[in-house]
Parts: C-alpha cells; sequence; structure tokens
C-alpha cells in the first residue's frame, strides 16, 4: 500500500490541531501532514481526516502471548459528527498485530469508536440526543448524513425498553386509544397515563380486552388494588376488564365525551333541519346557508352567547347582529330544530353546574315529541349513569390525556418513518423522559 506512506510520519502541529477539532484524546491516533482531504464518499464530497492507529501491545488478544509483531495496517472509514454541514470522516489506519506462537492477527483498538462500528461514538451520541426532541426520525437521518436505519439501530442501543416497577400503578389512571403503525396487531393502540400528573405511563400496540389484561395482570395485587379512579371513553368497552384488573377502581366517563355525546346529537338534528328546507325555495336556501354557516354559534352555551357587541352578518344582508339575534332567527325556522335546541342548552347548564340530579331527570323526561333520533342519542347517556355521575363529581378528566393524545399525534406527524410500533412506543416515553439513555 503506497498511498498509506504519508499516514507514517506524524506532524505535531497538525496532529494536535485535528485532535481539538475532532475532540480525540488517544494519543495513539495521530495525523500526518496532509491529513485532511475533500473526497468523495459514498456519492457525497466529503470532508477526510486521514490518520493511523498504533501501538504496542502488551499480549496476544487471542492467546495472551506477550510475543506480538506488527503487522501491516488495515483501513476503516469512521463517520463524524458533519463539520459545518459537510459529511465528515475518519479515514484511519488501523495497525494490525501478528502473535508469533498462535499465528493469529488482530486489529488496534480505540474508545474513539467501537469496534466494528462505522459511526463515532460522539456521532450516535448526537443522535440519541435528537431523538429525545420533536425531530422526525427522517429529519434526524437526513441532519447527520446517516439512514433512517440507522437511526433506529441508535434508538436501539442508546435507549433500554422501560421495565416497569411491577409494585407501581398511578393511582388515578387516564386510558384512551389512538390509531398506531400499521405493524400493529390490533386495528388501535391503547394509551395509559397519570390523572394526576398528565405524563403518559406506557403505550400498548393493542387495545383488545384480553391484551389488556394481560398487560395488567403482570402488576401485582397490591399495585392494582391501589388504583382509585379509572377515566375513559363512553363508548370503549374496557368496563369488564378494569373491573377484574381494578377491583377497588370506580370508573367516570371523560367529561369531554360527554358533552361531545350532546354535541353530536344536535348536530345531527341541525343537519335534518337543512335537508328539510327545500333547495329549490330561495327563501329556504338562505336559511340552509345559515344553519350551514352558524352550526358554532348553535353549539355554543347560552352562557356563552353574545348579546351585546353587534357584528355584520353577511348571511342577514350585512345587517348589525348581536349572536344571540341569530339564534333567535334560526329557531324560527324549524320547530322541531328548536325543541331539540331547547333541551340540549338545557342539559349543558345542568352540566356546567354539575347538578347530575337535573341532568338525569331531565333526560328521563324527555318529550314524546322530540325527534326519535335526537332521544336516542341522549338517551346512551342513560345506559354509563354511573360513570357519567363519577364525572360530575370527580375532577380527573382526559384534558390531559387529550393533549397527550395530541403530543402522539405530532410524534406520529412527524415521524411516519415509523415503520414499527416498538420505535413509536421507544420515543414517545422517551419524550416522557421513561427511557433514560444508557
Ligand atoms: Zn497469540
Amino acid at each position: 500500500m503506497s498511498h498509506t506512506n504519508f499516514i507514517k510520519t506524524k506532524d505535531e502541529n497538525i496532529d494536535s490541531m485535528i485532535k481539538k477539532i475532532l475532540n480525540i484524546k488517544d494519543s495513539n491516533i495521530s495525523f500526518p501532514k496532509n491529513a485532511v482531504s475533500k473526497e468523495r464518499v459514498k456519492g457525497r464530497l466529503s470532508t477526510v481526516f486521514t490518520g493511523k492507529l498504533t501501538y504496542k501491545p502488551s499480549h496476544c488478544e487471542h492467546c495472551g502471548c506477550p510475543e506480538v509483531n506488527r503487522h501491516s495496517f488495515k483501513d476503516s472509514w469512521i463517520q463524524l459528527l458533519p463539520y459545518q454541514e459537510v459529511p465528515t470522516y475518519l479515514h484511519l489506519y488501523k495497525q494490525r498485530f501478528y502473535c508469533k506462537k498462535c499465528h493469529l492477527t488482530f486489529s488496534a483498538k480505540t474508545y474513539y469508536v467501537a469496534e466494528n462500528c462505522y459511526l463515532a461514538q460522539s456521532l450516535k451520541f448526537a443522535i440519541a440526543i435528537d431523538l429525545k426532541k420533536k425531530i422526525s426520525m427522517k429529519d434526524i437521518a437526513s441532519r447527520y448524513f446517516v439512514s433512517s436505519k440507522t437511526t433506529e439501530r441508535v434508538l436501539d442501543s442508546f435507549f433500554k425498553e422501560p421495565c416497569h416497577n411491577l409494585n407501581y400503578l398511578p393511582k388515578h389512571l387516564l386510558i384512551d386509544e389512538f390509531k398506531g403503525t400499521t405493524d400493529c396487531e390490533g386495528a388501535m393502540c391503547f394509551i395509559i397515563s397519570d390523572a394526576d400528573t398528565g405524563k403518559i405511563f406506557d403505550i400498548l400496540d393493542d387495545r383488545r380486552n384480553y391484551k389488556l389484561e394481560r398487560y395488567f395482570m403482570r402488576f401485582s395485587f397490591k399495585a392494582r388494588r391501589k388504583v382509585s379512579h379509572i377515566v375513559m371513553d363512553m363508548n370503549a368497552a374496557y368496563g369488564v376488564v378494569t373491573k377484574r384488573v381494578f377491583p377497588h377502581a370506580r370508573i367516570s366517563i371523560d367529561r369531554f365525551h360527554v358533552v361531545q355525546q350532546l354535541t353530536r346529537a344536535l348536530n345531527k338534528q341541525r343537519i335534518k333541519a337543512m335537508n328539510q328546507l327545500k333547495k329549490s325555495d330561495s327563501e329556504a336556501m338562505k336559511n340552509y346557508r345559515k344553519f350551514k354557516k352558524y352550526w358554532r354559534t348553535l353549539l355554543k352555551k347560552n352562557s356563552k352567547l353574545n348579546y351585546f357587541i353587534l357584528k355584520q352578518y353577511p348571511l342577514f344582508q350585512k345587517r348589525y347582529l348581536t349572536e344571540s339575534d341569530v339564534i333567535d332567527h334560526l329557531m324560527t325556522v324549524d320547530e322541531s330544530f328548536k325543541s331539540c335546541y331547547e333541551i340540549y342548552q338545557e342539559l349543558l347548564d345542568y352540566f356546567d353546574k354539575r347538578d347530575y340530579q337535573s341532568f338525569f331527570d331531565c333526560l328521563t323526561h324527555l318529550e314524546t315529541s322530540l325527534p326519535k333520533d335526537f332521544k336516542k342519542d341522549l338517551l346512551y347517556l342513560q345506559k354509563h349513569q354511573k360513570e357519567i355521575i363519577n364525572a360530575f363529581i370527580y375532577p380527573y378528566s382526559n384534558g390531559k390525556l387529550e393533549g397527550k393524545n395530541n403530543l402522539i399525534k405530532v410524534i406520529k406527524r412527524i415521524a411516519f418513518g415509523f415503520r414499527t410500533f416498538r420505535h413509536l412506543r421507544m420515543r414517545v416515553l422517551i419524550q416522557q423522559n421513561i427511557c433514560q439513555i444508557i
């Protein structure tokens, strides 16, 4: 290897300068005069530092014999942190040694790069730090000029799967579901968080009952017994599992979902009213458009409506009206919708006052003249009466969890490069500081 000759003579100035730049503290590595060059590596113009690694080993790696001879050099390419946004490599010639006794060879080692690894430790560490931030796997990969497979490997090697203390569960749990990655067994993933801190406790790739039971049953009975409150979605069918797994837990429906059930019911009636407004009649069409445009105003609580501030409404011949005027007009259009709207407002009011007695009284005494489907939507709430009453009484809300779900949405959006659920889970838990760098 004639071109390796130039690495043999160390240049003191260059050597100490490059070591300062690259932060190399290994005196067995040295750099010659022309150590820095621009070269194409893997098709990209890169900055290359060429150096050598040699020392006198005390013994043979294989047999322990102290009589070891220096052999040839073997070069390796080690990718470093990009310098000035340019891919940067250490082209390191490693000394090979030959053992006189066992006739085997081995090569010189340095702390600077792990054996059989082509990434410098500092580069791996930088990737690991970025994995804690809200950056997609793809962006991390392109920032450091590595493949996304490499970032996944760093994720695997730097972070340990969290092993939960099986004697501990948060006292108040929030549970919910979300759509996961394609490799998930179940259609939906499951998320568990602590109702008091809002911190994500864990995410599972399957929300099916038997999987959940298996998951929670791993925790000691003592831990499970301490769980005293669980907040969940209304149409979630977790009641059976949670009763079995958490004998002392009270279940409440997320307050947000109770209100959502009401708003959905009213919205359906609004759309029905719109469809009944004949599209041929221009007067009816005007009302159709009003119902379409002011859906948000219709869903607003009475107490939140504006009764004073006048605004120009384009659909009302640009007249100056208050929100309440708009509602008043819409109420004259459809008698049936009006009766639904009044019930909706009454229920919302009880909900705000946390008056569950009146709330359920109102539901049991719904007028027969109300549209059947509207009644059906509302009466659905009666099925979960006990859990809804708990929601009226206790302060825990999935609000915090919804926030965390948004966090997951963000993570998924910025990282749709996730091929496996395991990596998604790791990154979520890394962000929650549950997974630590090892
Ligand atoms: Zn040997």
